[in-house]
């Protein structure tokens, strides 16, 4: 299988030979990646762009395995946190770089009411429902196409489509997500979601990020900042009691770039909590006015390798989860076994718990409407 993988991506730059100045040209390059037991085939789709950098993604929970971009020195380091197999992901009850849904976040006892009908969603996080249920859309096969040479970049589109009921959700819902690795060595991701019934949604992406590439280090070092002057308030179980709490004179300000573990052992109610960060920033007054474009939510740098990765995005709220219940446990790639705080999540998405809080972003879809995400991981460096 290796050498196909070599072939493909020796030959690609070859045949399109459109690009004579960069090093490669970009590409999308597809093999198996391994069989489900009832039988379904997960493929592997390789993205490279005409710098180099790379992402392998699966159409099993559209998970990114892999993510591939230069540090200062030019060198490729993977920055993000998985498996080396299919095996692992099937195991997985940490939600590695797939994308989550229909709920991502927690939804206070799985019960919610919507046009005056309840639902009771699947209790997989406590008393609580978190990340659309153990069989969410990261345990779903994806159906998947290659989106070679359009628009930004090379990508791949996939497609899941949820039956009514699934997983006590109402309504079908037809949700596709379009990864794009782009020239400027962004991760971009889009999503367009329908329903044939009035359901809720509100998918996110959850790579557990370590800029490093070396995830035996933690990212305590790394330094974040977070265009957010508000957090969702959290009580027990992380379900949010509905205020909105200015990070000024706090733990939560990353308004300026702090290290993220200048201040996670502080006697805050709300790190105590979370057990460190695990909490829903209102992105500020800016990203909330400007409707229908991407803004910058956060930034996050690495002395280590240099690189720099901007998250841009059009949701409302971001999710920072620090890693904290990564306990080795885990033995991820190389047989690297992840512990406490290695990595982190930036997850862009409305507010956990919103179908409870009719003050939050509403998380409703109904026929005719269209849910629409774009999130964008920009890699740099400095
Ligand atoms: C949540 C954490 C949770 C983790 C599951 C994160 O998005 O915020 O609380 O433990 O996902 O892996």
């Amino acid at each position: 299988m290796k050498s196909i993988v070599l072939a493909l991506t020796l030959t690609l730059p070859m045949i399109a030979s459109a690009a004579p100045s960069k090093k490669t040209g970009p590409a999308v390059a597809e093999t198996a990646f391994g069989t489900l037991e009832g039988g379904g085939k997960v493929r592997l789709y390789t993205l490279t762009n005409s710098s180099g950098a790379e992402v392998r993604i699966i159409n099993f929970g559209a998970i990114v395995v892999s993510l591939k971009v230069p540090d200062r020195a030019g060198k490729l380091r993977d920055v993000v946190l998985g498996y080396d197999g299919l095996a692992g992901y099937v195991q997985d009850r940490a939600y590695l770089g797939a994308i989550v849904g229909r709920y991502a976040n927690r939804i206070a006892a799985g019960k919610f009411t919507l046009d005056g009908k309840s639902y009771q969603l699947e209790l997989n996080d406590g008393p609580n429902h978190l990340h659309g249920g153990t069989q969410g859309f990261h345990k779903k096969l994806w159906r998947a196409e290659k989106v070679a040479g359009k628009g930004d970049g090379p990508g791949v589109k996939l497609t899941y489509v949820s039956q009514d009921g699934e997983e006590g959700y109402p309504g079908k819902v037809t949700l596709t997500v379009t990864y794009t690795l782009t020239a400027e060595n962004a991760l971009r991701v889009d999503y367009q979601g329908t329903a044939d019934r009035p359901t809720i949604l509100s998918p996110t992406h959850h790579s557990y990020f370590n800029l490093s590439g070396d995830p035996t280090q933690t990212i305590l070092d790394e330094e974040l900042t977070i265009a957010g002057e508000q957090t969702t308030a959290v009580g027990a179980g992380l379900i949010p009691t509905g205020k909105l709490v200015d990070v000024a004179g706090t733990p939560m300000d990353f308004r300026q770039p702090a290290k993220i573990g200048a201040r996670i052992e502080a006697k805050d109610e709300q790190l105590v909590l979370g057990k460190g960060y695990d909490h829903n920033w209102v992105l500020g007054p800016r990203q909330r006015q400007q409707e229908g474009g991407v803004h910058k939510a956060a930034e996050l740098f690495d002395a280590r390798s240099g690189i720099v990765m901007q998250v841009f995005t059009d949701q409302p709220g971001l999710q920072l989860y620090s890693g904290n219940f990564l306990d080795g446990t885990i033995h991820g790639k190389g047989g690297v076994v992840y512990q406490r705080r290695t990595a982190l999540c930036l997850e862009a998405q409305l507010f956990a718990d919103a179908p409870n809080h009719p003050a939050f972003p509403s998380a409703a879809l109904r026929p005719g409407q269209h849910y629409r995400q774009t999130t964008i991981y920009q890699f740099s460096t400095r």
